[in-house]
Protein backbone atom coordinates (compact mmCIF):
# COMPACT_ATOMS: atom_id res chain seq x y z
CA UNK A 1 0.00 0.00 0.00
CA UNK A 2 1.29 3.37 -1.23
CA UNK A 3 2.18 5.90 2.18
CA UNK A 4 -0.88 6.95 3.97
CA UNK A 5 -1.41 10.79 3.61
CA UNK A 6 -3.88 12.83 5.30
CA UNK A 7 -5.09 16.36 4.20
CA UNK A 8 -7.25 18.77 6.54
CA UNK A 9 -8.40 21.26 3.83
CA UNK A 10 -10.08 24.48 6.05
CA UNK A 11 -11.99 26.92 4.21
CA UNK A 12 -10.26 30.54 4.99
CA UNK A 13 -7.66 29.20 7.18
CA UNK A 14 -5.58 32.63 6.11
CA UNK A 15 -1.66 32.85 7.57
CA UNK A 16 -2.40 36.52 9.48
CA UNK A 17 -5.63 34.73 10.71
CA UNK A 18 -3.47 31.81 12.33
CA UNK A 19 -0.44 34.07 13.08
CA UNK A 20 -2.67 36.34 14.91
CA UNK A 21 -4.79 33.63 16.80
CA UNK A 22 -1.27 31.32 17.26
CA UNK A 23 -2.48 28.20 15.86
CA UNK A 24 0.27 25.89 15.35
CA UNK A 25 -0.40 22.02 15.76
CA UNK A 26 2.39 20.46 18.15
CA UNK A 27 2.92 18.09 15.85
CA UNK A 28 3.11 19.94 12.37
CA UNK A 29 6.52 22.01 12.27
CA UNK A 30 6.64 22.83 8.74
CA UNK A 31 5.26 26.16 7.98
CA UNK A 32 4.49 27.42 4.14
CA UNK A 33 2.96 30.44 3.17
CA UNK A 34 0.18 29.92 0.30
CA UNK A 35 -0.62 32.45 -2.09
CA UNK A 36 -3.95 32.22 -3.62
CA UNK A 37 -6.14 32.81 -6.76
CA UNK A 38 -8.63 35.52 -7.53
CA UNK A 39 -12.06 34.16 -7.16
CA UNK A 40 -13.63 32.50 -4.44
CA UNK A 41 -13.57 29.02 -2.82
CA UNK A 42 -14.28 26.59 -6.00
CA UNK A 43 -11.55 28.39 -7.95
CA UNK A 44 -8.98 28.12 -5.28
CA UNK A 45 -10.26 24.46 -4.46
CA UNK A 46 -10.02 23.33 -8.20
CA UNK A 47 -6.66 25.38 -8.33
CA UNK A 48 -4.99 23.19 -4.81
CA UNK A 49 -6.94 19.91 -6.10
CA UNK A 50 -5.73 20.00 -9.81
CA UNK A 51 -2.06 21.77 -9.54
CA UNK A 52 -3.14 24.39 -11.95
CA UNK A 53 -4.84 27.97 -12.65
CA UNK A 54 -8.46 28.90 -13.17
CA UNK A 55 -8.02 29.40 -16.96
CA UNK A 56 -6.07 25.87 -16.92
CA UNK A 57 -9.01 24.52 -15.19
CA UNK A 58 -11.87 26.62 -16.56
CA UNK A 59 -13.68 26.65 -12.89
CA UNK A 60 -12.83 30.17 -12.29
CA UNK A 61 -16.37 31.19 -10.90
CA UNK A 62 -19.53 29.47 -9.54
CA UNK A 63 -21.60 30.90 -12.09
CA UNK A 64 -20.74 32.13 -15.78
CA UNK A 65 -22.87 33.76 -18.71
CA UNK A 66 -24.57 31.21 -20.85
CA UNK A 67 -23.41 30.97 -24.45
CA UNK A 68 -26.17 28.49 -25.54
CA UNK A 69 -28.63 26.83 -23.23
CA UNK A 70 -29.11 27.96 -19.33
CA UNK A 71 -29.89 25.08 -16.77
CA UNK A 72 -32.19 27.89 -15.43
CA UNK A 73 -33.54 28.24 -18.60
CA UNK A 74 -37.53 26.73 -17.44
CA UNK A 75 -37.34 30.03 -15.57
CA UNK A 76 -38.67 31.75 -18.48
CA UNK A 77 -41.62 29.42 -19.04
CA UNK A 78 -42.68 30.36 -15.04
CA UNK A 79 -41.92 33.92 -14.99
CA UNK A 80 -46.32 34.41 -14.88
CA UNK A 81 -46.45 32.20 -11.95
CA UNK A 82 -43.36 33.79 -9.94
CA UNK A 83 -39.49 34.15 -9.72
CA UNK A 84 -36.55 32.44 -8.14
CA UNK A 85 -37.44 34.60 -4.71
CA UNK A 86 -40.57 32.31 -4.46
CA UNK A 87 -39.96 28.93 -2.36
CA UNK A 88 -41.81 26.75 -4.76
CA UNK A 89 -39.93 27.84 -7.98
CA UNK A 90 -36.33 27.59 -5.91
CA UNK A 91 -37.18 23.62 -4.86
CA UNK A 92 -38.24 23.24 -8.66
CA UNK A 93 -35.49 24.64 -9.78
CA UNK A 94 -33.18 22.89 -7.16
CA UNK A 95 -34.54 19.19 -8.02
CA UNK A 96 -34.19 19.96 -12.03
CA UNK A 97 -30.87 20.84 -11.43
CA UNK A 98 -29.83 17.64 -9.33
CA UNK A 99 -32.04 15.26 -10.95
CA UNK A 100 -32.10 15.86 -14.46
CA UNK A 101 -28.92 18.38 -15.23
CA UNK A 102 -26.78 15.45 -12.50
CA UNK A 103 -25.05 18.34 -10.57
CA UNK A 104 -23.43 17.35 -7.70
CA UNK A 105 -21.33 20.61 -7.35
CA UNK A 106 -21.93 22.94 -4.53
CA UNK A 107 -23.83 25.85 -5.36
CA UNK A 108 -26.38 28.40 -3.88
CA UNK A 109 -28.45 30.42 -5.40
CA UNK A 110 -28.23 33.02 -3.39
CA UNK A 111 -30.26 36.37 -4.12
CA UNK A 112 -29.88 36.70 -8.31
CA UNK A 113 -32.91 37.69 -9.99
CA UNK A 114 -34.53 35.80 -12.23
CA UNK A 115 -33.81 37.77 -15.73
CA UNK A 116 -30.38 37.38 -14.09
CA UNK A 117 -30.36 33.55 -13.58
CA UNK A 118 -32.04 32.61 -16.60
CA UNK A 119 -29.06 33.74 -18.31
CA UNK A 120 -26.48 31.88 -16.39
CA UNK A 121 -24.58 28.76 -16.13
CA UNK A 122 -22.79 26.47 -13.58
CA UNK A 123 -19.46 25.52 -14.78
CA UNK A 124 -18.98 23.04 -12.41
CA UNK A 125 -21.27 19.87 -12.48
CA UNK A 126 -19.25 17.71 -10.20
CA UNK A 127 -18.06 18.15 -6.68
CA UNK A 128 -14.56 19.16 -6.58
CA UNK A 129 -14.14 16.55 -4.14
CA UNK A 130 -15.23 13.72 -6.32
CA UNK A 131 -14.03 12.30 -9.64
CA UNK A 132 -13.93 13.87 -12.22
CA UNK A 133 -14.70 17.15 -10.24
CA UNK A 134 -11.21 19.26 -11.41
CA UNK A 135 -12.98 21.01 -14.52
CA UNK A 136 -11.25 20.12 -17.65
CA UNK A 137 -7.78 18.90 -15.53
CA UNK A 138 -7.07 15.73 -13.81
CA UNK A 139 -7.63 15.81 -10.15
CA UNK A 140 -5.53 14.95 -7.50
CA UNK A 141 -8.76 13.09 -6.16
CA UNK A 142 -9.07 11.20 -9.66
CA UNK A 143 -5.49 9.89 -9.16
CA UNK A 144 -6.32 8.48 -5.46
CA UNK A 145 -9.09 6.81 -6.42
CA UNK A 146 -6.91 5.35 -9.13
CA UNK A 147 -4.33 4.19 -6.70
CA UNK A 148 -6.95 2.60 -4.18
CA UNK A 149 -8.36 3.54 -1.15
CA UNK A 150 -9.58 7.07 -0.59
CA UNK A 151 -11.15 8.35 1.94
CA UNK A 152 -13.36 12.06 1.89
CA UNK A 153 -15.33 14.45 3.56
CA UNK A 154 -16.67 17.47 2.35
CA UNK A 155 -19.80 20.07 2.90
CA UNK A 156 -22.20 16.91 3.37
CA UNK A 157 -20.50 15.80 6.72
CA UNK A 158 -21.06 17.39 9.95
CA UNK A 159 -17.36 18.65 10.73
CA UNK A 160 -16.57 16.90 14.14
CA UNK A 161 -18.49 13.57 12.69
CA UNK A 162 -16.09 14.04 9.72
CA UNK A 163 -13.25 13.89 12.17
CA UNK A 164 -15.02 10.85 13.88
CA UNK A 165 -15.05 9.13 10.73
CA UNK A 166 -11.44 10.03 9.86
CA UNK A 167 -10.40 8.44 13.01
CA UNK A 168 -12.36 4.94 12.30
CA UNK A 169 -10.76 5.42 9.00
CA UNK A 170 -7.38 5.37 10.38
CA UNK A 171 -7.92 2.81 12.75
CA UNK A 172 -9.22 0.06 9.32
CA UNK A 173 -6.26 1.16 7.76
CA UNK A 174 -8.59 0.48 4.28
CA UNK A 175 -7.39 3.89 2.95
CA UNK A 176 -4.14 5.31 1.57
CA UNK A 177 -5.66 8.79 0.71
CA UNK A 178 -7.72 11.07 3.28
CA UNK A 179 -9.19 14.45 3.10
CA UNK A 180 -11.46 16.09 5.37
CA UNK A 181 -12.29 19.42 4.10
CA UNK A 182 -14.38 22.17 7.04
CA UNK A 183 -16.08 25.21 6.00
CA UNK A 184 -17.28 26.04 9.27
CA UNK A 185 -14.46 28.71 10.06
CA UNK A 186 -15.29 30.85 6.80
CA UNK A 187 -18.85 31.06 8.00
CA UNK A 188 -17.58 32.18 11.47
CA UNK A 189 -15.08 34.48 9.89
CA UNK A 190 -17.88 35.95 7.68
CA UNK A 191 -20.03 36.58 10.34
CA UNK A 192 -17.44 37.51 13.06
CA UNK A 193 -14.50 38.94 11.39
CA UNK A 194 -11.31 37.90 12.00
CA UNK A 195 -10.34 39.30 15.39
CA UNK A 196 -13.00 37.62 17.72
CA UNK A 197 -11.97 35.42 20.23
CA UNK A 198 -14.62 32.62 19.30
CA UNK A 199 -12.06 32.72 16.36
CA UNK A 200 -9.45 31.94 17.96
CA UNK A 201 -11.67 28.86 20.13
CA UNK A 202 -12.30 27.38 16.63
CA UNK A 203 -8.75 27.13 15.74
CA UNK A 204 -7.83 26.03 19.46
CA UNK A 205 -10.39 23.10 18.45
CA UNK A 206 -9.26 22.23 14.97
CA UNK A 207 -5.51 22.43 16.51
CA UNK A 208 -6.63 19.87 19.44
CA UNK A 209 -8.49 17.44 17.16
CA UNK A 210 -5.01 17.17 15.01
CA UNK A 211 -2.94 16.60 17.80
CA UNK A 212 -4.84 13.76 19.33
CA UNK A 213 -4.73 12.22 15.84
CA UNK A 214 -1.42 12.46 14.96
CA UNK A 215 -0.63 11.26 18.69
CA UNK A 216 -2.82 8.08 18.00
CA UNK A 217 -1.84 7.50 14.56
CA UNK A 218 2.11 8.66 13.71
CA UNK A 219 2.64 7.06 11.18
CA UNK A 220 0.62 8.33 8.23
CA UNK A 221 1.90 12.03 6.29
CA UNK A 222 -0.28 14.95 7.69
CA UNK A 223 -0.57 18.19 5.88
CA UNK A 224 -2.84 20.83 7.33
CA UNK A 225 -4.07 24.18 5.07
CA UNK A 226 -6.44 26.54 4.03
CA UNK A 227 -7.33 28.12 0.35
CA UNK A 228 -7.31 31.63 0.67
CA UNK A 229 -7.42 33.71 4.13
CA UNK A 230 -10.17 36.57 5.19
CA UNK A 231 -10.27 40.16 4.75
CA UNK A 232 -12.23 42.40 7.55
CA UNK A 233 -14.86 44.10 5.89
CA UNK A 234 -14.23 48.21 6.26
CA UNK A 235 -16.79 49.86 3.72
CA UNK A 236 -19.06 49.16 1.13
CA UNK A 237 -20.31 50.48 -2.35
CA UNK A 238 -23.03 50.69 -4.64
CA UNK A 239 -22.54 49.57 -8.04
CA UNK A 240 -26.01 48.62 -8.86
CA UNK A 241 -27.38 52.15 -9.01
CA UNK A 242 -25.05 53.95 -10.60
CA UNK A 243 -24.88 50.96 -13.69
CA UNK A 244 -28.80 51.14 -13.53
CA UNK A 245 -28.74 55.18 -13.83
CA UNK A 246 -27.13 54.80 -17.81
CA UNK A 247 -30.67 53.62 -18.63
CA UNK A 248 -28.93 50.41 -20.02
CA UNK A 249 -31.23 47.59 -20.36
CA UNK A 250 -30.99 43.71 -18.95
CA UNK A 251 -30.72 41.51 -21.11
CA UNK A 252 -30.22 43.47 -24.37
CA UNK A 253 -27.57 45.50 -23.50
CA UNK A 254 -26.04 43.83 -20.45
CA UNK A 255 -25.92 40.96 -18.13
CA UNK A 256 -24.27 41.59 -14.91
CA UNK A 257 -23.08 39.50 -12.08
CA UNK A 258 -22.59 41.47 -8.56
CA UNK A 259 -20.95 39.34 -6.60
CA UNK A 260 -19.17 40.62 -2.97
CA UNK A 261 -15.89 41.40 -4.22
CA UNK A 262 -16.43 41.33 -7.87
CA UNK A 263 -19.15 42.70 -10.88
CA UNK A 264 -18.87 41.11 -14.07
CA UNK A 265 -20.99 42.17 -16.97
CA UNK A 266 -21.99 40.63 -20.54
CA UNK A 267 -22.25 43.25 -22.67
CA UNK A 268 -23.60 43.55 -26.36
CA UNK A 269 -22.34 46.92 -28.49
CA UNK A 270 -19.52 49.36 -27.69
CA UNK A 271 -22.12 51.71 -26.31
CA UNK A 272 -22.57 49.31 -23.60
CA UNK A 273 -18.96 48.68 -22.69
CA UNK A 274 -18.46 52.52 -22.88
CA UNK A 275 -21.02 52.95 -20.31
CA UNK A 276 -20.25 50.55 -17.83
CA UNK A 277 -16.49 50.93 -17.92
CA UNK A 278 -17.11 54.36 -17.29
CA UNK A 279 -19.40 54.18 -13.92
CA UNK A 280 -16.50 51.35 -12.83
CA UNK A 281 -13.70 53.79 -13.35
CA UNK A 282 -15.30 56.54 -11.67
CA UNK A 283 -16.29 54.28 -8.66
CA UNK A 284 -13.74 54.78 -5.43
CA UNK A 285 -13.43 51.50 -3.79
CA UNK A 286 -11.86 49.18 -6.60
CA UNK A 287 -10.93 49.21 -10.45
CA UNK A 288 -11.46 47.12 -13.77
CA UNK A 289 -9.34 44.67 -14.04
CA UNK A 290 -7.44 45.02 -18.05
CA UNK A 291 -6.83 42.21 -19.82
CA UNK A 292 -3.01 42.27 -18.98
CA UNK A 293 -4.02 41.56 -15.54
CA UNK A 294 -6.25 38.97 -15.95
CA UNK A 295 -3.91 37.06 -18.10
CA UNK A 296 -0.91 37.64 -15.33
CA UNK A 297 -3.61 36.06 -12.35
CA UNK A 298 -4.13 33.01 -14.89
CA UNK A 299 -7.67 33.73 -15.18
CA UNK A 300 -8.11 35.09 -18.83
CA UNK A 301 -11.27 33.82 -20.75
CA UNK A 302 -11.18 35.75 -23.96
CA UNK A 303 -14.52 33.92 -24.75
CA UNK A 304 -16.13 36.30 -22.04
CA UNK A 305 -17.86 33.43 -20.36
CA UNK A 306 -17.04 34.85 -17.31
CA UNK A 307 -17.75 38.27 -18.37
CA UNK A 308 -16.58 41.12 -20.74
CA UNK A 309 -15.50 43.68 -18.01
CA UNK A 310 -14.37 42.67 -14.82
CA UNK A 311 -14.37 44.81 -11.54
CA UNK A 312 -12.64 44.18 -8.45
CA UNK A 313 -13.05 46.01 -5.60
CA UNK A 314 -10.04 47.06 -3.19
CA UNK A 315 -9.30 44.80 0.21
CA UNK A 316 -11.91 45.57 2.95
CA UNK A 317 -14.72 46.72 0.69
CA UNK A 318 -17.96 45.04 -0.07
CA UNK A 319 -20.29 45.60 -2.83
CA UNK A 320 -23.50 45.69 -1.37
CA UNK A 321 -26.06 45.23 -1.99
CA UNK A 322 -24.87 42.21 -4.37
CA UNK A 323 -26.74 38.94 -5.24
CA UNK A 324 -24.87 37.99 -2.04
CA UNK A 325 -27.18 39.42 -0.08
CA UNK A 326 -27.88 43.15 1.21
CA UNK A 327 -27.05 42.41 4.50
CA UNK A 328 -23.54 43.85 5.56
CA UNK A 329 -21.11 40.54 6.36
CA UNK A 330 -17.18 41.44 8.49
CA UNK A 331 -15.35 39.68 6.75
CA UNK A 332 -14.75 38.62 2.86
CA UNK A 333 -12.17 36.83 0.28
CA UNK A 334 -12.31 37.47 -3.04
CA UNK A 335 -9.75 39.81 -3.64
CA UNK A 336 -6.37 40.60 -5.22
CA UNK A 337 -4.33 37.52 -4.07
CA UNK A 338 -1.19 40.15 -3.44
CA UNK A 339 -3.53 41.61 -0.64
CA UNK A 340 -1.53 39.89 2.71
CA UNK A 341 -5.05 38.98 4.32
CA UNK A 342 -5.80 36.70 1.41
CA UNK A 343 -2.58 34.85 1.93
CA UNK A 344 -3.28 30.89 3.11
CA UNK A 345 -1.13 28.62 4.39
CA UNK A 346 0.12 24.88 4.98
CA UNK A 347 1.26 23.02 7.86
CA UNK A 348 2.81 20.09 7.39
CA UNK A 349 4.61 17.16 8.83
CA UNK A 350 7.17 16.80 5.83
CA UNK A 351 9.14 19.63 4.86
CA UNK A 352 7.71 21.29 1.92
CA UNK A 353 10.81 22.81 -0.33
CA UNK A 354 9.83 26.38 -0.35
CA UNK A 355 8.02 29.09 2.00
CA UNK A 356 6.11 31.00 -0.13
CA UNK A 357 4.72 29.17 -2.86
CA UNK A 358 1.45 29.54 -4.50
CA UNK A 359 -1.55 26.94 -3.84
CA UNK A 360 -1.27 25.70 -7.83
CA UNK A 361 2.08 24.22 -6.87
CA UNK A 362 1.57 21.98 -4.16
CA UNK A 363 -0.89 19.30 -5.67
CA UNK A 364 2.41 16.92 -6.23
CA UNK A 365 3.05 17.21 -2.42
CA UNK A 366 -0.60 16.58 -1.03
CA UNK A 367 -0.45 13.55 -3.46
CA UNK A 368 2.76 12.12 -4.18
CA UNK A 369 3.92 11.23 -8.00
CA UNK A 370 0.71 13.39 -8.83
CA UNK A 371 0.79 13.25 -12.74
CA UNK A 372 -1.63 16.48 -13.49
CA UNK A 373 -2.54 17.33 -16.96
CA UNK A 374 -5.75 17.61 -19.04
CA UNK A 375 -8.50 15.49 -18.17
CA UNK A 376 -9.61 12.73 -21.41
CA UNK A 377 -13.43 12.35 -21.19
ZN1 LIG B 1 -16.23 32.23 2.22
Amino acid sequence: MAERTVVILIDALGCELTDHHGFSPVNLPFRTRLETVLGFSQAALTSILTGSRPEAHGLWMMFSFAGGGSPFGLLRGLRPFGGPDRLWVRNLLRWKLSRLDRITAYFNLYDIPGEVLERLDLPARRSAFGQLGGGSRRSIIDQAYDEGGVFIRDYDTPEEQAFDELESALETGESSFHLVYTAGLDSDLHRYGSREERIGSRLRLYSERIDSLMSRFPDPRFIVLGDHGMCDVTGHIDLIKPIEATGLKIPGDYVPFYDSTMARFRVSGKRASAAISEVLERSTGGRLLGTEELMSLGVCFPGGEYGDIVFLCDPGTIILPSYMGSVPVKGMHGYHPGAPCMDSVMFSSEKFQGDEVSLTEIAGFLLPGFRGGDRKE
